[in-house]
């Protein structure tokens, strides 16, 4: 399970979180929020935007050189996504597998690919891949003041 996301299953970590522009299109956007509230999860950052070449040749610059490269930033950029920062124990394996994995073919019944998407290049939703990730993609998707720190009135009855 999710090897090298492990040693972060016990630490406040944050995630970005993305409804990619088909999951805008299709009206998904409500249902997948849905599922990380009731995960349990706290929002620290959430608006809609459509992005330019340049932020998303950024967001995915590891995968420069990949044969889907040129579409992915097509379809990135082809109309609006919603932006989200998430905050959490374990934050970014969880969402990861809520998410389920990249190919919707391969993803579990019961996760947001495996229910919602059929393949790779309309796959609805991005999650980062590590802490780390989380923490860059965070900082370039979203300026300080629009990342809202507060203290979740029902903290106590998920974090024992
Ligand atoms: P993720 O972390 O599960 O989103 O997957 P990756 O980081 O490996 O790839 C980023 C995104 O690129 C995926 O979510 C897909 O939308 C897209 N992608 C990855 N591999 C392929 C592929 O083989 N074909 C196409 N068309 N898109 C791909
Ligand atoms: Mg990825």
């Amino acid at each position: 399970f999710l090897p090298h996301l492990v040693a972060s299953l016990e630490r406040v970590d944050q995630t970005y979180i993305m409804v990619k522009p088909d999951g805008v299109q299709r009206g998904l956007v409500g249902e997948i929020i849905s599922r990380f509230e009731k995960k349990g999860f706290k929002l620290t950052g959430l608006k809609l935007t459509q992005c330019s070449k340049d932020l998303a040749e950024e967001h995915y610059k590891d995968l420069k050189g990949k044969s889907f490269f040129p579409g992915l930033i097509e379809y990135i950029t082809s109309g609006p996504v919603v932006c989200m920062a998430w905050e959490g124990v374990g934050v970014v394996a969880s969402a990861r597998k809520l998410i389920g994995v990249t190919n919707p073919l391969e993803a579990e019944p019961g996760s947001i690919r495996g229910d919602l998407a059929i393949q790779k290049g309309r796959n609805v939703i991005h999650g980062s891949d590590s802490p780390e990730s989380g923490k860059r993609e965070v900082a370039l998707w979203f300026k300080e003041g629009e990342l809202v720190d507060w203290e979740p009135a029902l903290a106590s009855w998920l974090i024992e």
